[in-house]
């Protein structure tokens, strides 16, 4: 077989913001142990964060909030579902977070008294806490460099292998030359990201996405064939943001002043970012387009603002509005809904996993916007990279050896080798890409309704047949470009049965379902998970009680 083989202790899939703490704390607690990272682009650059960050948005600082006042602010914001032992940890370890990160060089915020800037992004308490942090990746990064980890760039993870119930490895593509690579691990932390190629963005640019379009489900895919779950694959999360650009500014303007107005100039949010499903409702009543005004603030704020948008996280937002003659003194901002995202991260969709970063499959846990820590954020993403290290680490000292399963990886290069064949095919991929989006687009988000869901599932097998039979390839890149597009698909899958599923409506726009448009608290306030079923095409969902602090019963289900 032409497949490249390795072994390492710890296989990390994704090099971002949760593959990359993962690393450094398993090398901290553990020098001995091989930890390799395998990172689909480049992993000083990659990910949601790219570049730097403008703030931690959960910290609980002492004597100004605490873990439990977090807890109330979260399961407001999730309408009761959010299992409260991973949120409550990952709001008792932010502190802790705050001080290593700082320890590194990373710079937040702070008045002459000493006391960091917090701002309001919840509905209650100030844990949002101001950096100024250009370079947070390269920092990140150069920490996992000094630790003496493989990483092996532009290798994206397409299954994982067990050795009976337990984890032993995976098999990855170089997203270059499309060659397979094959790592025997005894324990895997996924780290994959979320769901950000999921319906069009407004511009019609495929990449034009908010989260970072390398993150395209895969690792929502590679845990469900695993047998991990997956919940709140039904929230289908979008924001009003910059419209044709769909970058973050909302956490920046609105937590220093700005006003979020519609077109009859009716202020809709100001202060804090707790109005998102206000701005919705008022986009879907006609009321829009939404616009940030900043006018009205003194210029020592517009500057402050005008920094961190072009200097922190995307700072092409400088050239963006040079360009189109847009300066925020004299001149609002359009806002425009962004494409839907499922993710853990922002949004509560992800694979379901404890306080340990466990996922309920011996070996495997989960990290960051890949798993379902409800709007864990990049406080998340750091802390469970960090939990999970010290989990896998403990798990990885007690196996001896671990087998791959030779019959998969032939079934694996079996597939590959007939999706490079390209005879009698002649659709390209990013047309392809394209009205697979597109579909996506007409049938998920809401308004949803049984009628709609089951046309998207009716297109998903269409997809399936086109995908395997008539779309071209032309190179290693299109390649892996396919099997995003098949995780694409399947993300889309598990967003129709888990929202036919919920007959009910929540969340706003992120789960309304015209045919069942009330809140069922009595019959609704749970979990829907999405299982894959014995076939490669059955999904099966149950559900399962959300698990209050302390009850330990996260994989105990209905
Ligand atoms: C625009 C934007 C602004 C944000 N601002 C803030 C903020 O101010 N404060 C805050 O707290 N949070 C913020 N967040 C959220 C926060 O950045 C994310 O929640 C967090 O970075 C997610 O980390 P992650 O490691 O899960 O994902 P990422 O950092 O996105 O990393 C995922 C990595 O996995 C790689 N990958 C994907 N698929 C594969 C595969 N199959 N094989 C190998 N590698 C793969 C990707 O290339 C990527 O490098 C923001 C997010 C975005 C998108």
């Amino acid at each position: 077989m032409n497949i490249r083989r390795m072994q390492t202790d710890i296989l990390i899939i994704g090099g971002g913001s949760a593959g990359c703490m993962a690393a450094i704390r398993a090398k901290e607690i553990a020098p001995e142990i091989n930890i390799c990272i395998w990172e689909k682009a480049d992993f000083k650059y990659s990910g949601s964060i790219a570049r730097g960050m403008d703030a931690l948005n959960i910290v609980c600082i002492p004597n100004l909030s605490d873990p439990d006042l977090y807890l109330e602010a979260i399961q407001s914001g999730c309408k009761g579902v959010v299992d409260s032992d991973p949120s409550y940890v990952m709001a008792q370890r932010s502190y802790d977070l705050l001080k290593k990160l700082e320890k590194w060089g990373v710079r937040f915020i702070v008045d002459k008294k000493g006391n960091y800037r917090t701002l309001q992004y919840h509905v209650k308490g100030r844990f949002q806490t101001a950096m100024d942090e250009p370079d947070l990746k390269l920092i990140l990064a150069q920490k996992v460099l000094e630790k003496n980890v493989t990483i092996l760039n532009r290798i994206m993870g397409i299954s994982l292998l067990k050795d009976g119930d337990q984890i032993s490895g995976a098999v990855g593509m170089n997203t270059r030359t499309g060659e397979l690579i094959v790592s025997q691990a005894k324990t895997v932390i996924l780290c994959a990201g979320g769901q950000a190629r999921f319906n069009l963005p407004n511009s019609g640019y495929l990449y034009g996405t908010f989260d970072y379009p390398g993150n395209s489900g895969d690792g929502f895919i590679m845990g469900l064939d695993a047998g991990a779950k997956l919940t709140g694959m039904e929230y289908c999360s979008s924001v009003n943001l910059i419209k044709d650009a769909s970058m973050p500014l909302l956490a920046i303007t609105v937590t220093r002043g700005g006003r979020v107005m519609d077109c009859f100039e009716n202020v809709i949010m100001e202060g804090a970012v707790n109005r998102i499903d206000e701005m919705n409702k008022a986009v879907d009543e006609g009321r829009g387009p939404l616009r940030i005004s900043l006018k009205h603030l003194p210029e020592e704020t517009i500057s402050e603002i005008e920094h961190i948008l072009f200097t922190c996280e995307r700072p092409v937002q400088e050239r963006f509005f040079r360009n189109r003659h847009i300066d925020f003194r004299t001149h609002d901002i359009e806002l425009w809904p962004t494409e839907v995202q499922l993710c853990g991260g922002h949004g509560m969709s992800g694979i379901r996993v404890d306080e340990n970063a466990w996922t309920g499959i011996y070996g495997l846990y989960a990290a960051g916007d890949v798993a379902c820590v409800p709007k864990q954020h990049l406080t998340g993403a750091f802390v469970f990279g960090e939990i999970a290290a010290e989990n896998a680490v403990k798990v990885t000292k007690n196996i001896n050896d671990v087998c791959v399963d030779e019959k998969k990886i032939l079934s694996i290069l079996n597939k590959k080798e007939s999706r490079e064949n390209n005879l009698d095919k002649n659709i390209d991929i990013k047309e392809f890409e394209y009205k697979v989006r597109r579909i996506i687009g007409d049938y998920i988000p809401s308004p949803k309704n049984e009628y709609k869901l089951h046309r998207w599932l009716e297109w998903s097998k269409v997809f399936k047949n086109d995908l395997e039979m008539k779309v071209k390839i032309e190179d290693g890149h299109d390649l892996a470009r396919l099997y995003e597009i098949e995780h694409i698909i399947r993300c889309a899958d598990c967003s129709a049965v888990a929202a036919i599923t919920r007959k009910e409506s929540r969340w706003g726009d992120a789960h309304f379902r015209s045919d069942y448009p009330e809140t069922d608290n009595q019959n609704w306030q749970k979990h829907v998970l999405v299982l894959q079923g014995d076939k490669y095409e059955n999904l099966d969902t149950t559900t399962a009680p959300v698990s209050g602090l302390n009850q330990k019963e996260i994989f105990h289900e209905n």
